[in-house]
Parts: structure tokens; sequence; C-alpha cells
């Protein structure tokens, strides 16, 4: 018998997938803003490089402590109902029952058939079953804080790292026109390949990530060269 094609669903890769984009465009986007607004504001090729580097640093520490605690209580709350329906299990497994039974009735199964799968899968591993089909937590949805943390700062370093090594190749003279065009560049690519993975408009995906980086960069830019005329 001919072996299925492995089939690709997308949602195996979104837990890592949206905490990845949004770590490399927020790493693209404050770098690179961060960098411009000091370079407006006159400062020399080894304080805009410093600045840079202390940004990428805060920026993927922030990310990753931010991830931690936000996916952690997530974890903390899927556990609390975990613990819930463990003693909702062996308190009244016959209403229980009723219920997971429901569920599945509700998903298109004759009452029968629905109480005998319940029965069963309640026989075999009664919270593993209504972990999975009553509170919908299963392993590729559970939260995941470390994975999480690490996947995000690693994102926001390789983001952060790209005006980083466009400093390191300018000189003073085209560093914020370089910074700027090449981060921009990254925007739209990291935005059209999010949308790809995702199963989403590329063009729409790219526009938006590029407005909002653009935006952000010119800001600073502003800022950075209003601050450097004033203090100078
Ligand atoms: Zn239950």
């Amino acid at each position: 018998m001919a072996s299925k094609k492995p089939e690709n669903h997308k949602t195996q890769h979104i837990g890592w997938l949206r905490a990845a984009v949004l770590g490399a465009n927020d790493g693209i986007i404050s770098t690179s803003s961060l960098i411009v607004g000091v370079a407006s504001s006159g400062a020399n090729h080894n304080s805009i490089m410093v600045a840079g580097i202390a940004a990428l640093i805060a920026g993927a520490a922030s990310m990753a402590a931010g991830e931690y605690v936000s996916v952690s209580s997530q974890l903390d709350t899927e556990k609390a109902d975990i613990a819930i329906e463990r003693i909702e299990i062996l308190t009244d497994p016959e209403s229980e029952k009723n219920e997971l039974a429901e569920i599945y009735v509700g998903r298109g199964l004759e009452r029968s058939l629905a109480i005998q799968v319940a029965e069963q899968l309640m026989n075999k591993d009664a919270l593993t079953a209504h972990t999975r089909d009553e509170l919908g937590i299963s392993d590729i949805v559970s939260a995941k804080p470390i994975q999480a943390a690490v996947s995000s700062a690693a994102a926001f370093t390789i983001g952060a790292s790209l005006p980083l090594i466009a400093v390191f190749i300018s000189s003073l003279s085209n560093l914020i026109l370089m910074v700027s065009c090449t981060s921009l560049v990254f925007l739209t690519v990291l935005g059209a390949l999010a949308a790809y993975v995702g199963g989403a408009n590329m063009r729409i995906s790219a526009i938006r990530v590029t407005f909002w980086g653009a935006l952000a960069i010119a800001l600073t830019a502003m800022v950075g060269k209003f601050f450097g005329t004033t203090t100078l």
C-alpha cells in the first residue's frame, strides 16, 4: 500500500513562528530606528555602534523576559484548568463522561456512538481526553515558556544584527541611508515570508510592516536631529 504523503499543516508552526517573526520585526525596527536617531543627532561612528549593540542586548533581554512571563502565565492557567478537571473526573465521572459525549455529539457523532467513544476514551485516559477535547489543550498548542522566550530572543537578535551589520560596513556619511534602506528591505522580505508561511496575503503583509518600520525610522531621525541641533 502506497505510504500516505505527510500533511504540512500550518498550525504546527504557529507557536514558534509568531514569536520568531514578531521578534525579528521588533529587532529590525527598534534597533534601526535607534541607530538612525543617534546618527541623526551627530554622534560619531563608534558611539552609534555602541548604541546599536546596547539596543540589541536590551531588546533581546526584554523580549525573552516578556515572552517568558506571558507564556508562563498561560501555562499556569492551563495547569489550573487541568487540576480542576482532574478533581471533576474523580468526584463525578458519570457527568464528566456525559459532558465528553456531548462534545462528540456536537462534532457530529450519533449519540450512542458518542457515549461509546467517551466511555472508551475515559477508560483509557480520562484526563488526557478531557484536556484535549474539552479544554482544547494538546501538545501542539500547550504553552512552552522557555521555547517562546528563547525563540523570540534569538529572532530579535537576528533581526537587530542586520542594521548593525549595515552600520559596520557604512561610512558615517552614508550610514543613515544604508541602515534605513537595508532595514526596510529586510522588513519587506520578512513580512512577505511570514505571510507566505502563514498562508496570508504576502503583498499586504509586506506593505504593512514596511510602513510601520519607515514611520518608526522617520520619527527617531526627526527626534535625533532635533536633539542633535539643540544640545550641540
Ligand atoms: Zn470535563
